[in-house]
């Protein structure tokens, strides 16, 4: 079965809600408008959006630097509860949860096969090119479904997604050992929940930031994080050298700086996206014969991972969350999370009902 739009596009009557729309191609051309309510097919559910997470995605996707399928709405950090079951999907019913984000793989090209459904070249993502989060509902395939733990509040379950984009990066092997050293540069959500995955993993865990980074540097130290000043770095460095460093700033700046101060046959991880070229003195990596690794998006086993990680208590979530708004002020939450400001900032569409 190849990918077919109207999959993601069955109409209920008529009946309409607000969406957050990409509406062209192109810079911008992002605004609030009408689409159609969605219908559960065979296999798929309507989760009924409780929030939806402002990822940079989205912000790459505002600015056309992230393919997408105009018109599309936009949002994959999605949680709600399940109101509308199609065939064989009905045990999902009144269940709160949280998707993967392929709508579409193709299930038979080498990385499917592999369970590496992020590699697949024929996925099709909710909120880039099927209808997303940013909505009152959306629907998709029940195999993206997990149950969101009763120990996570009803909006931060949004951050499940994110987290296995994580655990996709630093899990499978675990990046560290108990009692190594780890330095997590950039205190954004992403690089919050990437030192809560490496302290799980028994890593003493110091987090940068900037000056700016304040807000998001306090509650690091909240979650028994050590935050450092990115001026200061140089006195935080272990003796020997950090045993992890993982970046999630994706700023060359904070690249260099963490390539710098891993030891010798450490272990650095990239997990942030720089969106452009940046120079790096790639040499660094021979001469202290690192070993680089990476993750890109989610497959099935990072988010049994977090389903552990949540589970365990070893990574919390709610903290993170800093601002929940309407849809109808998207863009001044858009704005916000360009400029850093808060930690993960959420719409919840039922606040505009
Ligand atoms: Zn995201
Ligand atoms: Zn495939």
């Amino acid at each position: 079965m190849s990918y077919d739009r109207r999959m993601a596009e069955k109409v209920t009557d008529g009946a309409v809600m607000a969406g957050l729309i990409k509406r062209d191609k192109g810079a911008r051309n992002v605004g609030l408008g009408e689409v159609p309510r969605p219908a559960a097919g065979p296999d798929q559910v309507v989760i009924e959006v409780y929030a939806t997470g402002i990822c940079g995605t989205d912000l790459h996707i505002q600015d056309d630097e992230f393919p997408s399928i105009p018109p599309v709405v936009m949002g994959h950090e999605v949680t709600g509860g399940v109101v509308e079951a199609g065939a064989g999907a009905e045990g999902w019913l009144g269940v709160r949860v949280s998707p993967e984000t392929y709508f579409y793989t193709c299930d038979r090209c080498p990385a499917c096969l592999a369970g590496r459904r992020n590699l697949c070249p024929e996925r099709r993502s909710i909120g880039s090119h099927v209808n997303g989060g940013f909505a009152r509902y959306v629907v998709v395939p029940q195999r993206n479904l997990h149950a969101v733990h009763a120990s996570v509040g009803e909006h931060a379950g949004a951050l499940y997604e994110p987290l296995s984009c994580v655990a996709q990066c630093l899990c499978d092997p675990a990046v560290a050992s108990p009692g190594d050293t780890a330095l997590v540069v950039g205190p954004g959500a992403m690089g919050i929940l990437s030192a809560q995955v490496l302290k799980a993993q028994g890593a003493e865990v110091t987090i940068s930031g900037t000056p700016g980074d304040q807000q998001r540097l306090d509650i690091a130290a909240s979650l028994g994080l050590t935050p450092v000043l990115a001026g200061d770095l140089e006195a935080a460095i272990p003796d020997s050298g950090f045993d992890v460093v993982a970046d999630a700033s994706g700023n060359a700046h904070g690249i260099d700086a963490g390539v710098r101060a891993i030891r010798k046959g450490g272990h650095y991880v990239q997990v942030g996206l720089a969106g452009k070229p940046i120079s790096l003195d790639i040499d660094l990596i021979c001469l202290k014969e690192l070993v680089v690794t990476s993750g890109f998006a989610s497959t099935p086993r990072s988010w049994q991972r977090v389903e552990k990680l949540i589970a365990s208590g070893a990574v919390v979530l709610d903290p993170l969350v800093t601002d929940v708004s309407p849809l109808s002020a998207w863009e001044r939450s858009f704005g916000r999370t360009r400029a850093a400001d808060g930690l993960k900032l959420m719409l919840d569409p039922r606040m505009d009902a």
